[in-house]
Order: structure tokens, then sequence, then C-alpha cells
């Protein structure tokens, strides 16, 4: 026991042996917030209080659960499998699956991830002949999940015009669908299990009773639902519920967009009425240079709780700062920077590259691909989301559960098999008709389309015949054959990979077999199709953090956002530009350009030894080239914990017309052109804008239309203001020559 909390400093050690009552860990990042949070569970386990059956746990990615589990099994002489740990969504999975009949699903309903619940949405307004311009499937989605999130079913959200009052339609058209198919999306998880146990007084009682101890990892994050439905494990806070352990960091909430509120940090401590709140200021991982920086820079916003982090481990080596010609540069220096690193001995899996958005990973990618060097994409491009992959899974879902409409639209013509569009909208409008799923339908269909239909529905019972009782990755592997998938991607031409990746579904059930068998009693049975439907919703719910080797020595790509709870001894983050980060849409919402700062702050946190920042001066994104600014992060570190690698030049249009020359034709690897020093300029004053502009204002241009005043540059005739006009795109304008009227 002593083993276990040797190494916590006083306040860590208070924390994890706090009695059994509600209690917030409020800390910066580094200082040991998951490190306690683990540590907690395991004394708690070894000092008899608690039953590992007790404890349930919420970590904010799967992959975080499994280090937990692989943490505490280490720490325990039991082994921790009766705890439940998982994320939100994992959890309420597991508790739909085991009282799936109380919840009004059947047995093997499936999981639909965003991309599957769009396609559902695209699919719903086509049948019910909706404009898809006036409700565009993208909004309608956002608007349903924000619904759920808030805990509304359609007959409780307050309609008061009538584009709303259709909307809420929509949202009560697409849950019967839903229903029809017997698929849930993520949103619908949490909502649903928080229905059933709040409905169900007897199963609440029971896993009241049972989790004697709830703790939540990453607390700033949660959103209204999640926080409900954490009260309602642990009655409300009242006497003799659960005790609620969170712990959490108000400048690292970086979920606000999608419905996370800081809110519910302040309102558990007064609803449960806290009088545990322990605060760490310790930082274990970075070097005092890196946490200054972080430190620094977080000081820039206004809404926050304030603490103070420091850390005994020296000031280490100067964050290092590259300014590339274009992004094919900055991906070429980052490499290089690499190898170097590895010379000296480093693990590639200790190095990691960040990014604001997932599509600066292709050029990364592309070469470190050519340099030869391992490595790992978290999110992106997912291997569960790969087009290849959803196919074989449609099939595998149609086996589970014949009326999963995505599904069958998905692969009813795939491999083509005749089967045209005019048919499919004869099968939805009849299906419509008569209230059922696409699949149960087609007995219903005359002619030449019911022949074809009815020769898919015979394949897919075929399917299901035949792989009764075949162990998973056996019934994999026939289902890629007997499905004709195979034989498409073999006679493509580039489908190389994409068998090979087919293959590695086969793994992945495998593996997948593997743990399952692992984790039941000898002789308890495995149902294949029930097996089958697990295997499908881990599919839903691991999607995109099993993409490469695991354990291979592979250097580490990924959004901040999933670099969230993680560290590495050296973290590039790269594309540090005004627009990308901040990015463009943050600065027209309230709060938009603070929350892109505490996500500024997470990915600077993630390093312990070494941190390079990087930005190009020309960036292809999206088709097209800019030019942006340095990010006004950058300014906000101070100049004497960083070394600038390129001369540092004032912090002026980056590049502007030379940039566009030199990152223009050819796009060669170009020396730099002002290699002479040149000092860096200070923040430019936006107190000293004419005509009584200022950053944050609304302006009006008669030709871009309304737009918002995002950042200035230079004074008199030189002044420059840059305005993102929404939908006409962010643009510097010559204050003396633009024609800006306020609005
Ligand atoms: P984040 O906010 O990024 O999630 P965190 O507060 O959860 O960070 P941890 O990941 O738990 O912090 O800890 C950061 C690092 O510091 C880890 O490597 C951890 O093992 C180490 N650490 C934490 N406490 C101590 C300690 N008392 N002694 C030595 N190392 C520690
Ligand atoms: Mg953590």
């Amino acid at each position: 026991m002593s083993d276990l909390l040797a190494n916590l400093n006083t306040e860590q050690l208070q924390a994890v042996t706090l009695p059994p009552q509600h209690a917030l860990i409020l800390a910066g990042a580094g200082s040991g917030k998951t490190r306690v949070l683990t540590t907690r569970i395991a004394w708690l386990v070894q000092s008899g209080q608690a039953d590992p059956a007790g404890i349930l746990a919420v970590t904010f990615t799967n992959k975080a659960a499994k280090e937990m589990l692989a943490r505490l099994s280490t720490m325990l002489p039991v082994s921790p499998r009766g705890m439940w740990i998982g994320t939100f969504h994992g959890l309420a999975n597991r508790l739909l699956r085991a009282h799936h009949r109380d919840a009004g699903l059947p047995q093997l309903f499936q999981i639909l991830d965003s991309a599957d619940q769009l396609a559902a949405i695209k699919r719903l307004l086509k049948t019910l002949n909706v404009d898809d311009e006036k409700f565009p499937p993208r909004e309608l989605q956002h608007f349903i999940n924000g619904q759920k999130e808030a805990g509304n079913r359609p007959h409780a959200v307050e309609a008061w015009d009538d584009y709303t009052r259709q909307r809420v339609q929509l949202y009560q058209e697409y849950e019967a669908q839903c229903q029809r198919e017997s698929v849930v999306d993520f949103a619908e998880l949490l909502l649903r299990s928080y229905e059933l146990l709040e409905r169900n007084e007897p199963l609440r009682c029971h896993y009241q009773r049972r989790f004697r101890h709830i703790l939540v990892d990453e607390f700033q994050d949660t959103n209204r639902l999640q926080y409900r439905w954490l009260k309602l494990f642990a009655d409300e806070g009242r006497e003799g519920g659960g005790a609620l352990f969170c712990v959490g960091d108000d400048d690292q909430s970086i979920y606000r967009f999608r419905g996370a509120e800081v809110g519910n940090m302040r309102d558990f401590e007064r609803e449960f009425r806290v009088a545990n709140v322990i605060r760490l200021e310790q930082n274990y991982r970075s070097h005092s240079n890196i946490l200054d920086a972080a430190n620094a820079i977080i000081r820039h916003n206004s809404n926050r709780l304030g603490k103070n982090l420091w850390t005994d481990q020296g000031a280490g080596e100067p964050i290092r700062i590259f300014e590339a010609y274009s992004d094919g540069d900055e991906a070429r220096w980052i490499v290089d920077e690499i190898q170097q690193l590895v010379r000296d001995g480093a693990l590639r899996s200790e190095i990691a590259l960040l990014y604001r958005s997932n599509a600066q990973s292709r050029v990364l990618e592309h070469q470190l691909f050519s340099a030869g060097i391992a490595y790992r994409v978290y999110g992106g491009l997912r291997f569960f989301e790969r087009q290849e992959i959803k196919h074989a899974l449609a099939y595998l879902r149609l086996i589970a559960n014949a009326d999963d409409d995505t599904a069958f639209a998905r692969v009813v013509n795939f491999p083509t098999r005749g089967i045209g569009a005019r048919s499919l909208e004869v099968l939805q409008d009849a299906a419509r008709t008569y209230n059922t799923s696409l699949y149960a339908t087609v007995p219903h269909l005359t002619g030449k389309p019911g022949t074809s239909l009815a020769q898919f529905v015979r394949l897919v019972e075929d399917l299901r015949r035949d792989t009764a009782g075949l162990p998973l990755p056996e019934l994999v592997d026939h289902v890629l054959d007997a499905s004709g998938l195979r034989a498409h991607y073999k006679a493509e031409k580039e489908g190389r990979e994409r068998l090979e990746n087919l293959d590695e579904l086969i793994n992945a059930a495998a593996n997948f077999l593997a743990e399952a068998q692992a984790q039941r009693a000898p002789d308890e049975a495995l149902p294949t199709h029930a097996l089958l439907a697990d295997f499908l919703a881990h599919a839903s719910l691991e999607a995109g953090e099993h993409q490469a080797d695991q354990g291979a020595d592979a250097v580490q790509l990924m959004t901040v956002h999933s670099a969230k709870g993680l560290e590495f001894n050296a973290v590039f983050l790269s594309g540090l530009e005004e627009g990308l980060f901040p990015h463009e849409n943050s600065t027209l919402e309230s709060d938009g350009l603070e929350e892109e700062r505490r996500l500024m702050y997470v990915a600077v946190t993630r390093a312990r030894e070494r941190l390079y920042l990087s930005f190009a001066q020309s960036r292809m994104l999206h088709g097209q080239t800019r030019y942006n600014l340095r990010s006004r992060f950058l300014e906000e570190v101070p100049a004497g914990l960083t070394k600038w690698l390129t001369p540092p030049k004032p912090r002026s249009a980056a590049g502007g017309e030379f940039g566009a020359m030199r990152g223009g034709a050819g796009g060669g690897y170009l020396k730099p052109l002002f290699a002479a020093q040149t000092p860096r300029a200070p923040r430019p004053s936006f107190a000293q804008l004419p005509n009584g502009l200022r950053i944050g204002q609304a302006v009006s241009h008669a030709k871009f239309g309304q737009g918002v005043i995002v950042a200035a540059e230079g004074s008199g005739n030189d002044a420059k203001v840059q305005i993102n006009f929404g939908p006409a795109g962010v643009k510097w304008l010559l204050l003396s020559v633009a024609k800006l009227e306020a609005a």
C-alpha cells in the first residue's frame, strides 16, 4: 500500500486518500490529475474500501481507458476486470446492451457513427422529398445532436418559429427512422441510457447501490447530458448515493463547440455541496521554458478560474521556432529534425506532430512516408471509416440486423448488381407506405425492381445462414468473399491497398475475439451473431484509435484535440498561422478565440522536453493557396523562452507578394531571401486603429457584405485590417482605400 502512495506530493496524497465524499480536483496540465485518479482507484480497492465491481470510471478516449486498465493491473494484485472503465459512449453502450429490452431496443442494435448519421439524414430528407438546400443535412444533424445533448426529445423542444417547428418535425421523423432500423447514433446512446435509468427505478437503484465510486477524468469537457448522467448514478448527490470524484482543468476545456460546459464544474460544486476542492500546482511533465510559455499564453484569456503552475525541473531547452516558405517546406524541415532526433537516440513514439485540423496531416504524412519513417495517425482517415471497410461492415451489419437501412442502402448495389436508383426510390416509397425497413419491404415489390432486390435479400439470408456458428474472423472472411467485395477490389486497378485493409479487418476481428474470450469464463458460450454485434459496436466506438500496428515505434500524428491528456518528449506544433490556428471560424463566435487559446495551451503542455513551433508563408489547404499572418499565439510566447531557427521577421502578412512568387511555380526548396536579422516588431497595437474601428467590430463592405474585424496592421496610409466576411472569406483590406461602414 505504501508503494502506491509513495511518489505523491502532499496535495496529491490528500486527493488520493480522501474519504468517500464528492470531490473536485481542479488543476493545470501535467499536475498529475490522471495519475491521482488512477491511484485513487487502486488505493480504494487495495485498502478494502471498495470492491472492483463498485468502481465506475469515465475517461475521455478509449485509448485512455485501456491505459488506465493496464496501469491498474500492474498496481493491484486483483484483476480490475469487474470495474467499469470507459468513455461515456462506451459505458452507455454497455448499459443499453445489458438492458436492451427495457430500453426499447433489439439486442443487436447497431451504432451509427457521425458519417452514418449524416447519410441516414440525407436519406430521410430524400424519402420525405424535403429540399436539402432549405434544410442542409449537416445543420440538421447538428440541430438533432444538440437537442439530444440538451436532453430534449422532439416534443420538448421549444419552437417559436416555423423553421424550427419544421426542424423538430424532421427530428421526429429521424427518430422514427432510427427506431425502425434499430440503429442508435452517438448522442442517442447517452440520451437513451439516461432515460433508461431515469424511468426505471429498480434498475437505477441497482446501479446506484453498485457503483459506490464514480470517477471522472477531463471533467471540464462534459456536456449537460453527460453531467446529468453522472448525477443519476450518484443519486443526485443525496445521502447514500455514490461518491463523485471529478478531476479537470478549466483551461483545457476545448469541446464547447460540441456542447461541453465548464459551468458543470461550478454546478457540481454547488449541487453536490462539494467540501473537498483540491488544487494541484506542481507540474511534473515539462521543463520550465515550456511551462512558462503555456502560462504566458493562457494568461491572455479573461474567463478563467485561475491557477498557478510551477515546476522544479529547470529551464530546459528553448522553444524552437521555424518559419517555412510553404507547407511542404515546413514538413520537410520537421522530417529532417525527426531524423536528427532519432539519430540522437529518441524513440519515434515519443515524438508527436500536432496540428489544428486533420487536413494538415496529409503533407506531413507524405514527407514521413518518403523518408521511410514509421508513423501513426490518430483520427483523420480512420481505419473503420475507409470506404472498403465501411462496405464490409455494412454486410456484417445486415447479418446482425437486416433492418439497418443505412447499411442496406450502402451495399444493395455494391458491388454493382444492376439495382438502379429508380428501383431504390420505388423501394423507399414503399417502405414509407408500409412503415417497414427497406429489407422487410422487398417482398412487397413486384416487377423488375422486385426481382433484383429479392436476389439481394437472398444473398443476405445466405450470408446469415452460412456464417451462423463460425468464429468471428472466419465469418468476416466468408462475407468478404461471398459478398463479392474481394473480387470487386481485385479487379480494381488501385485496389491493392483496399484488399490489404480488408484483410486487416479479419485481423481486427481475430483480436476482438481473443479479447472477448479472455474476458469470459471458459464454459461461457459466445454466440456468433451476438459477438458480431459487439464487434460492430467496437468498430463504431473505436474508429480512429486502431490505425497502425499497436506497439510499433512510430511517430505520432494527431490533432490537438485528440492529444488531450497525452504527453511526449518532443512535440512539433505546425501551421501556426492566423486563420488556421486560431481557426478562422473562431473569431466570429463569442468566446471562440478564448477556446482556441485553450487549445493552444493544451498543445504546448503536451511536451516534456522539446517543443517546436512552426508556420509557413504559404499553404495549400482545401485546394487553395493561402498566405496568412503568423499566429498571434506565437507573439504571446515571451521572447526570452524561444530560439528562432530562421531569422525572426516583423509580423507582416506572411509572405505577401513575395510569398506568392516563391510559393508559386515549381514549389521547390528555396533558400531564405531575407537572411538579414530584423528586429522583431512589437505586437501591433490595436488601440491605434483609425476611424474609431476596433477588433471584433462588425462592419459592412459594399462588395463582400457583413464581416467582423479580426486583426489589424500598420498605421497611417498603410493601415490594414483583416476581416472575416463569413461566406465571402477572410480578407485583408487597406483602410485608406476600402470603404467600410460600421454595421
Ligand atoms: P493533463 O492535464 O495533461 O491531463 P494531468 O494533470 O492528468 O495532465 P498526469 O498525466 O497525471 O497529469 O501527470 C503528468 C506527468 O507527471 C505524468 O508523467 C505523471 O506520471 C507525472 N507525475 C505526476 N505526479 C507525479 C509525482 N508526484 N512524481 C513524479 N511524477 C509525477
Ligand atoms: Mg490527465
